[in-house]
């Protein structure tokens, strides 16, 4: 760890220690590592004797995720102010999924992330792109907090190191990684019950959705690029919740040959999309092509929400794809 990393957790925990109270809150949508970090963060907190509350929207959240108890999660502001926010998983303020009041009550913002492109928001960083999930940074600061980890604080951990490794085969699965989920294992969490919780627990009509999306796999630019598509009516006619579609995209990252997979799922919301965007091999950063339609995310993983149709959205895709590189030889 750098000099400076090393300094902005120093800084943070000790704003931690000596808050009044903390009031913790993750990216809208949340993924596994939003709401196992959020989830993580509030028990371990709690743990250092420190006032602390989590904070969701009132979303529906993926059906996988739900075991995590999200109940305890408030969907409205403290009553007060003066509170420090604790931001997790966020790149960006746009991102935070926070009831109303809870920023505007916030005395001071602290944003533990390990998105590149993060903004730097908060009043203090702690920004590690380095880190393959926030989870991770999350128990780099109760340690400094000097929390034991137990069972219940160790699962939700693991839950965010799982899920954004990609259960330990994307990229980011270094030694750091599989020595925190040593530690994390070695203090209760318990990885073969976690994997059937979060990946074989699906209601059948997602699967069913699943496939509708996979049979409208097109593949463009060569075979280099490959993208699909679900309307709101797929998603209400298979009976599934809209968080069934996650999933889709990295089915289509597995294509031999593809360098860039977007999956576009409209989210009924004024008629809006979601877009999610994967790279294969790592030559085209798709951040840079979420960026360019309002959203952001990793290099090889990103999104944006966008209110243009779905046709248009595809040529962006493509335009953008092409143009960064998924096609050059
Ligand atoms: P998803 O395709 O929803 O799994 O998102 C992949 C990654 O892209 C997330 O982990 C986020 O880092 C990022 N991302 C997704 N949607 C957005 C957005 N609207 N704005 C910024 N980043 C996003
Ligand atoms: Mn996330
Ligand atoms: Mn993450």
């Amino acid at each position: 760890m750098n000099d400076l990393l090393d300094a902005a957790y120093e800084a943070a925990a000790a704003v931690l220690r000596a808050a009044p109270r903390v009031v913790v809150a993750a990216h809208t949508d949340p993924d596994g590592d939003a709401l196992g970090s959020l989830v993580g963060a509030v028990l371990g907190l709690r743990a250092a004797g420190i006032d602390t509350v989590g904070v969701r929207v009132a979303a529906e959240l993926p059906r996988e995720l739900r075991w995590l108890d999200p109940d305890q999660l408030a969907t409205t502001a403290p009553a007060g102010d003066g509170w420090v926010l604790l931001a997790v998983d966020c790149g960006s303020e746009a991102r935070i999924a926070a009831p109303a009041g809870v920023r505007e009550g916030a005395a001071l913002v602290v944003g533990v992330d390990h998105h590149h492109d993060n903004t730097c928001f908060a009043d203090i960083d702690v920004v590690d792109p380095g880190a393959a999930c926030a989870a991770m940074m999350v128990r780099h600061l109760l340690d400094r907090l000097g929390v034991a980890l137990t069972p219940a604080i160790a699962t939700p951990l693991y839950v965010g190191l799982v899920t954004d490794t990609g259960r330990f085969q994307y990229s980011n699965t270094d030694a750091r990684a599989f020595a925190a989920a040593a530690e994390l294992v070695d203090a209760g969490a318990r990885p073969q019950e976690i994997f059937r919780r979060l990946y074989e627990s699906v209601a059948a009509a997602k699967l069913v959705l699943l496939g509708r999306a996979l049979a409208r796999t097109e593949v463009r630019l060569g075979g280099r690029l490959a993208v699909t598509w679900l309307t709101l009516a797929d998603v209400t006619e298979s009976g599934a919740d809209a968080s069934a579609t996650d999933g889709v995209i990295e089915q289509l990252r597995a294509i031999d040959g593809v360098e860039v997979a977007a999956f576009v799922r409209e989210t009924g919301n004024g008629g809006g999309h979601k877009v999610s965007l994967r790279s294969a091999g790592g030559r085209v950063d798709v951040s840079a092509i979420a960026r360019a339609g309002g959203g952001g995310g990793h290099a090889r993983a990103a999104g944006f929400t966008s209110d243009r149709s779905r046709d248009d959205l595809l040529a962006f895709i493509e335009a953008e794809a092409l143009s960064r590189g998924a096609c050059t030889d």
